[in-house]
């Protein structure tokens, strides 16, 4: 097969994908209306692309409990606010085929942004409260773009299965209450943070990180490590976890702290206490970049 890809990210042939690549709405929707008649069940997989072994892993995760597994590559503009990094964010779109065409995806939808958002866009889905905390706190606006780009797709590709990553911890948060709230008909799976082996998490960011930031990069799992020991050395004060947890942290002096704290992992309410299952989230900067890890953390009752 062959598959034509233009437009502004370039004109590029893709021989011999056994994929199939959708430009449109149209043709995704229409694909998936059929399938749907046909009792085909749909897994889906949403990304912004310069894919890597942490969006791959979902894909494993989905292909076994559904009959087409469908990919999305979209590099969503309303989820970055004006000064962020939308211009800069990496984009391998022709990589991330291989990679995808490896990985058994059977669709992949890369629309380009007009098709999504024509310029008489005026539709906008929010989730209140969860999406002012933390992540939505330092990214004002950044979850509304996330659950607008979401539901958008979900009604694109009509998914029955989707996964998402525990790395976006609040991501999943915000996304499980928006299909709650609006009643969408999908079966939610959530993979684990795939790391490098120093420990850092997988992110289409590392790659804009410099050789000597990248091994720094290291210290945001460390210090989420430091917090845990604690927690499993019997310490109940979440105070006294929090320190442990920045004093690491505050190790590399080229990271800027956006916030290192212990919420419950489905409402990201503050915790004073450590009891139960605790999520340790922390957030930071280095030079341009930044990037944000969890871990969650299961004590005695
Ligand atoms: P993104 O392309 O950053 O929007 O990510 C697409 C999906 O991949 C989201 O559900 C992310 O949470 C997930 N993801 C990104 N990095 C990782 C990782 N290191 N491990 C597991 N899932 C990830």
């Amino acid at each position: 097969m062959r598959t034509w890809l233009g437009g502004k990210i370039g004109v590029l042939v893709v021989d011999m994908l056994r994929m199939e690549l959708f430009r449109t709405i149209g043709e995704m929707q229409s694909a998936s209306l059929q399938w749907e008649r046909e009792g085909v069940r749909i897994g889906f997989v949403p990304t912004m692309g310069a894919l890597h072994e942490g969006h791959l892993s979902l894909l494993d995760l989905v292909r076994p409990h559904c009959d087409r597994l469908v990919v999305s590559i979209f590099v969503n503009p309303t989820q970055f606010g004006p000064q962020e990094d939308f211009n800069r964010y990496p984009r391998y779109l022709e990589e991330d085929l291989r990679l995808l065409e490896k990985r058994q995806a059977d669709v992949v939808f890369a629309p380009e942004i007009e098709e999504i958002y024509p310029k008489d866009y005026a539709t906008y889905v929010e989730v209140e409260r969860l999406s002012s905390v933390y992540e939505g706190a330092i990214r004002p606006g950044h979850f509304r773009g996330v659950c607008t780009i979401v539901a958008k797709l979900f009604n694109i590709v009509q998914p029955d299965v989707v996964a998402f990553g525990q790395k976006d911890a609040q991501q999943v948060a915000v996304l499980r209450r928006l299909t709650r709230d609006l009643h969408f008909p999908v079966e939610f799976l959530i993979g684990p943070t795939i790391r490098e082996s120093d420990g850092l998490a997988m992110s289409s960011r590392n790659a804009c990180l410099t050789a000597d930031q990248r091994t720094k990069a290291a210290v945001l799992h460390r210090a989420l490590k430091a917090a845990e020991a604690r927690i499993l050395a019997g310490e109940k004060n979440a105070e006294r976890v929090r320190e442990a947890m920045r004093s690491v942290f505050a190790e590399v002096a080229e990271f800027s702290l956006d916030y290192g704290d212990i919420v419950s992992p489905e409402s990201f309410e503050r915790l004073t206490e450590i009891r139960g299952k605790i999520l340790l989230i922390i957030a930071g900067r280095i030079g341009s970049v930044r990037l944000i890890d969890n871990l969650s953390v299961s004590t005695g009752p």
